[in-house]
């Protein structure tokens, strides 16, 4: 099928560019131990979002949606000594493993995981982030970018994952499921806080072994 080739592609840039990892290969491996859905993002996304943070020099991270601190041990690698990473998960279960990987790749005294619905410890956050990421629950991504745009300083990055999913349904005007309407939502947030300067955005369509989805990526100016 096409998505085990455009796995075959990813596998082939990740033995080039990411090579053996030990801390990354330990996560996935303890997540699918303890039955975590495979739903982090690909080496090469979770790099890609590294290299975002450390460019703009990030050192205070926000993060909605751990899962098996995946994602959170590439961004937490961006950081400073004394850089810090609040992750939001809502199952203690998967937070519970997050931790354990996050320890394994020491990058413990960088990451907070804050366990409850994630808008909960949003909302409780100061408005000095440098790097949000957005990967949660999608019906609510939505909300998410609007706090997100709230407690971002100028220049910080946004990211948001998995804004389109299925494409068909996506683009289909009578789908109404929570988890489309919310990721259209996010394309007219974007528009209209483009609109009022308080954004540069695009996004991304990629393909990968998961099948084809996108992200979006957003300045705050
Ligand atoms: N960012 C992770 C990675 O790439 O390794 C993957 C995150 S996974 C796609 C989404 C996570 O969001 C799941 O672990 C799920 O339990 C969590 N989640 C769903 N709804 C949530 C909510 N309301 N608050 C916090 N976390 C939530």
């Amino acid at each position: 099928t096409e998505t085990a080739i455009f796995q075959q592609v990813d596998e082939f840039a990740e033995g080039k560019l990411i090579g053996n990892d030990p801390a990354l290969s330990y996560a996935l491996k303890n997540s699918a131990k303890n039955g975590l859905p495979p739903i982090s993002v690909s080496a090469t996304q979770g790099k890609f979002l590294m290299m975002q943070a450390k460019l703009i020099g990030a050192k205070r991270i926000l993060e909605v949606g751990t899962l098996g601190g995946y994602s959170s041990i590439w961004l937490a690698r961006s950081l400073p000594a004394d850089g810090k990473l609040i992750s939001c998960e809502f199952n203690p279960a998967f937070a519970d493993v997050a931790r354990d990987n996050i320890r394994n790749a020491n990058v413990s005294a960088q990451v907070d995981i804050r366990t409850g619905p994630a808008l909960d410890t949003i909302v409780t956050l100061d408005d000095n982030f440098d790097f949000v990421f957005i990967d949660a629950d999608k019906n609510n991504s939505p909300v998410y970018l609007t706090e997100a745009i709230k407690r971002t300083r100028k220049g910080a990055i946004i990211v948001v994952d998995n804004t389109v999913q299925n494409a068909q349904r996506f683009l289909d005007p009578t789908e109404d499921s929570p988890n489309v309407i919310g990721n259209r939502q996010v394309y007219d947030l974007l528009q209209k806080h483009e609109a009022a300067g308080d954004l540069i955005a695009t996004h991304q369509q990629c393909a990968t072994g998961k099948g084809s989805d996108a992200f979006v990526y957003a300045i705050r100016t």
